[in-house]
């Protein structure tokens, strides 16, 4: 059993707290770790070690602070597998899901070498007779971020690598549900020259979150979780006086039309509905497929797929897919099945039994696929979290494109088509954030940013990418004049320019 620490001032700080949370291998439902939930005086210790080390970070030069995200970066390469294998310890993904996590988060800490492009302002000379005008974007201080579960590593590099790049402190609070990959990577981190204080880690639950809502030195909170959380932090934060960005559940589907290559968009539908056990924002929840002969030929391939999925723990390299995170996902995930059978969907392929040996305490679930699910249904409307697809059939395209306006969550969406007027009609009218033509995950690479619509984000800018440049600063424009220009007097109209 180990226990987890903080890390304050750029030293490991073991928590004073009291409360401890347990950390599981939920392949084999055992307890591994403990970790601590950190008081509130924590949080402030965290914050005031940010707001010394923070002016002396935020005024060096951009390219002597991307230089500590260069060798950050080559230090992420070498030690990925490690941080994979800690990441489907704790979390239960597969070593090859989790170490394409790290590769998306590495993304970003390249992406952040380029900061000095990146915080280029823009400038205008003669906007009036010798005055020049220019743009600078400015360091907000101390930031912090808070992460779910289901990327350890990645999430919170959605997050810290730009906020620091950009010359911010950043606070983050990972998941007490996988602690353990924030913590290598700070060492890395720390390894690569980051100052002590720039980066810290304060383990913890809601106590820890909202004194970071609360706290007034800190000035704008990222958050990725689920939808009620998000809106308690958007809320909290917002009316404490700090910018905030909450990404929220999802619920995303994919359309199916009939011209669709059938193979592909079965294949997609695998690998968006199962991988990961279902656990992610992104997932495909929902096939959509447009027509009853479009449907019947669709459930026909998926059945047998489903039924063979090679369901097995991190260190089974054959495993398309692990257990879920917690005995009560588990629970929650065969209840959500349950509810859809007694609510009339039809159970085509029924993980809730599933058991594998050596593994039976396991939070295993095996991948179920439901048909003729409708959209008053329990299982349609909430999103479940778990390998748990449904099928709504749909007569037409307008139909189902009606189907995705109409519901609360707005994160991706993908269609699978030949047809480029549908694809491109789709993409530029649905009321999603993210949208996918013939590709099932469209999650944006490190320079394009990431964040969905309607009750899937809080917050006016999406996360990492330009957006995560311009939630991290604070933009300030100089105009100037020297005395040598035009002699005036004293002016009291409006400065106009003209
Ligand atoms: P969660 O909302 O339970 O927890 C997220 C974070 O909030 C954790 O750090 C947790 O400690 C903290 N937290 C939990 N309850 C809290 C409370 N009442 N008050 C204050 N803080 C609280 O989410 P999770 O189960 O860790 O992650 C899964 C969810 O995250 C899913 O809904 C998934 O869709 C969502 N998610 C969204 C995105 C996205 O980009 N939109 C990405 C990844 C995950």
């Amino acid at each position: 059993m180990y226990v987890l620490d903080n890390a304050i001032g750029g030293k490991r700080a073991p928590s004073a707290s009291a409360r401890t949370a347990p950390v599981f291998n939920p392949a084999t439902g055992e307890e591994i770790g403990a970790v601590p939930l950190s008081a509130i005086a924590e949080i402030d210790a965290a914050v005031e070690n940010a707001k010394q080390a923070q002016p002396a970070w935020g005024n060096l030069t951009p390219a002597k602070r991307a230089s500590v995200f260069f060798k950050f970066a080559e230090k992420l390469h070498k030690h990925g597998d490690e941080i994979a294998r800690e990441i489907s310890r704790e979390h239960g993904k597969t070593h090859a899901d989790a170490l394409a996590e790290v590769a998306r988060g590495v993304e970003i800490v390249e992406f952040a070498c380029g900061i000095p492009h990146l915080l280029k302002g823009e400038y205008s000379r003669n906007v009036g007779p010798s005055i020049d005008s220019y743009s600078d974007r400015q360091p907000l201080g101390v930031v912090a971020g808070i992460t779910p579960f289901n990327f350890p590593a990645m999430v919170p590099m959605w997050m810290y690598p730009l906020a620091i790049a950009s010359g911010n402190a950043f606070v983050l609070k990972p998941s007490e549900r996988d602690p353990s990959a924030s913590l290598m990577c700070w060492e890395l981190f720390m390894e690569a020259g980051l100052p002590p204080g720039i980066l810290n880690i304060v383990q913890g639950d809601k106590v820890a979150v909202d004194a970071i809502l609360d706290h007034k030195d800190i000035k704008a909170v990222s958050f990725v979780g689920s939808t009620p959380v998000a809106q308690h932090i958007y809320e909290r934060g917002s009316k404490a006086g700090k910018r905030v960005q909450a990404l929220g559940g999802a619920k995303n589907h994919m359309i199916v039309m009939p011209d669709a290559d059938l193979d592909m968009a079965a294949n997609a539908l695998m690998g968006a509905g199962y991988g990961s056990a279902g656990e992610r924002c992104m997932a495909i929840t929902v096939a959509v497929p447009v027509g009853e002969k479009t449907a019947d030929a669709l459930i026909a391939r998926m059945k047998p797929m489903v039924e063979q999925l090679k369901i097995g723990p991190s260190s089974d390299r054959e495993a398309e897919m692990g257990p879920l995170i917690t005995r009560a996902a588990q629970e929650k995930v065969k209840s959500y099945i349950d509810s859809g059978v007694a609510e009339g969907a039809e159970l085509v392929v029924d993980g809730r039994n599933f058991s594998l040996q050596g593994y039976e305490d396991g939070f295993f679930v095996g991948g179920t696929l439901f048909d003729r699910v409708t959209p008053d249904m329990k299982i349609y409307q909430d999103e479940i979290f778990g390998p748990v697809l449904s099928t709504v059939r749909a007569s037409s395209y307008e139909e189902a494109v009606q189907l995705i306006h109409n519901h609360q969550y707005g994160n991706g969406t993908a269609i699978f088509t030949r047809d480029g007027d549908t694809a491109r009609a789709f993409a530029s009218d649905i009321e999603v954030g993210m949208v996918g033509v013939n590709v099932p995950i469209p999650v944006p690479v490190a320079y394009h940013s990431f964040g969905g619509w309607k009750q899937s984000l809080f917050g006016d800018h999406s996360i990492y990418g330009p957006e995560g440049v311009h939630f991290y600063t604070r933009l300030k424009t100089v105009t100037s004049r020297w005395p040598s220009g035009v002699k005036e007097g004293a002016v009291f109209t409006f400065p106009s320019m003209k």
